[in-house]
């Protein structure tokens, strides 16, 4: 059985575990978790028998298998294992005004998102508060001497579906490590009790949720789950999150080519970002091996952008980084078993050598209903 992290435990359980030490100790011992990002066993703080007894109850729950860094834009992804042999990745991406580190929620994702490199490959499991926090302790020591500036839960896995966890994560993160909550976003498949639960935490942390599509018919077969929460739901739930927290939603659009990115689709979309206030945000998809269509051409995300802000929508077009190391939005498809053939699916761009971080399932026989 692994140990449980040393950012697990809450204030009331490391005061357990130190039972017998004075008071004090658990400050110190907070402190440094959280100010120095420092392990137990490496605060010299503390009394080296006290380290040794804290080192056989906890220890960091992540170990680092693979950096890989894209030298065309500085985005660095990390592919993490875990004692019990589940494997995440995080991405760092620096840009000129901030720092930002995209982390996972859950090893591998339940949602099955089908254009999704974490959807094709399946969930593992929730990761715990510790192994939330460690990947954003690396990126803050990664990101020195710049500040890590913002955070956001776009890695693997669906937020909402290991809410206590990331609840909790949410707050180290703002309360101990220091990150303004404004500057820390969870992104949401549209689970809409997570959505009204998260309004009311009384936090002031950015909500994005992943629309896709704004008619039922085309968005179940790109998003599953919008069978369970359609999308008049998601667009009264993100109406419902501006109005309790004042913040805006941001709703995100990857880019499909022919499936989604039609004047058509522009104006569906118009309509429901209205109504819930929303800020859009159009990703060009990324391509992953399971998936038989590609990110729609810039000249059409342009037009499409342009569609929505003549209706008087706010609009970004998100810029792909990372995508040389498969770290951009929706590639992150952890494994650590290098022997395991990786299958190349249809209409790849790149090669994928077969010692690359994959393990990815195979891509369905035919290709999916919508094409
Ligand atoms: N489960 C959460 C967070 C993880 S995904 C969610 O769905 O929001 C983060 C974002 O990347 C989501 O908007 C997701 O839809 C998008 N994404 C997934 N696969 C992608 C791909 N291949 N290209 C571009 N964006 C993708």
């Amino acid at each position: 059985m692994s140990l449980p992290s040393p950012w697990t435990p809450d204030p009331d359980e490391w005061r357990e575990l130190l039972a017998g030490e004075p008071a004090y100790r658990a400050r110190q011992l907070w402190q440094g978790l959280y100010e120095q990002g420092l392990a137990p066993s490496e605060l010299s703080t503390l009394p080296a028998a006290l380290r040794h007894r804290l080192d056989e109850v906890v220890r960091p729950s992540l170990h680092l298998e693979r950096e890989q860094r894209d030298p065309a834009d500085g985005t660095v992804k990390w592919l993490w294992g875990t004692e019990d042999g589940v494997a995440l990745e995080t991405v760092l991406m620096p840009y000129r005004d901030r720092v930002t580190v995209c982390v996972s929620s859950q090893a591998g994702c339940a949602m099955a998102c089908g254009f999704c490199a974490t959807g094709q490959a399946g969930y593992q499991r929730n990761l715990s508060v510790g192994e939330i926090l460690e990947q954003v302790v690396a990126a803050r020591a990664a990101a020195a001497p710049r500040r890590l500036s913002n955070i956001v839960f776009m890695g693997m896995g669906e937020p909402f579906a290991n809410y206590d966890r990331v609840l909790t994560a949410v707050r180290r993160i703002v309360g101990d490590l220091g990150i303004g909550a404004r500057h820390v976003t969870v992104s949401t498949i549209g689970l809409v009790p997570g959505i009204d639960r998260f309004a009311a935490e009384g936090l002031q942390v950015g909500l994005a949720v992943s629309l896709h599509a704004a008619n039922d018919e085309l968005r179940s077969e790109l998003v599953p789950v919008n069978r369970r929460h359609p999308i008049a739901e998601v667009v009264a739930a993100s109406r419902r999150f501006r109005e309790q927290t004042g913040r805006r939603v941001s709703f995100e659009w990857a880019m499909i080519d022919g499936v989604n990115d039609r004047p058509g689709d522009a104006d569906e979309l118009a309509v429901v970002a209205a109504d819930a206030r929303a800020h859009v945000n159009l990703i060009p998809l990324n391509p992953t091996p399971g998936w038989p269509t590609t990110g729609s051409p810039a000249g059409r995300i342009a037009d499409f952008a342009r569609r929505l802000t003549d209706r008087g929508i706010n609009v970004t077009v998100r810029a792909n980084r990372g995508t040389g190391i498969d770290a951009a939005c929706g590639q992150l498809a952890a494994g650590h078993q290098p022997e395991t053939p990786v299958t190349v699916g249809p209409r790849r761009r790149r090669p994928r050598a077969a010692t690359q971080v994959g393990g990815l399932r195979a891509p369905p026989a035919s290709g999916p209903s919508i094409l």
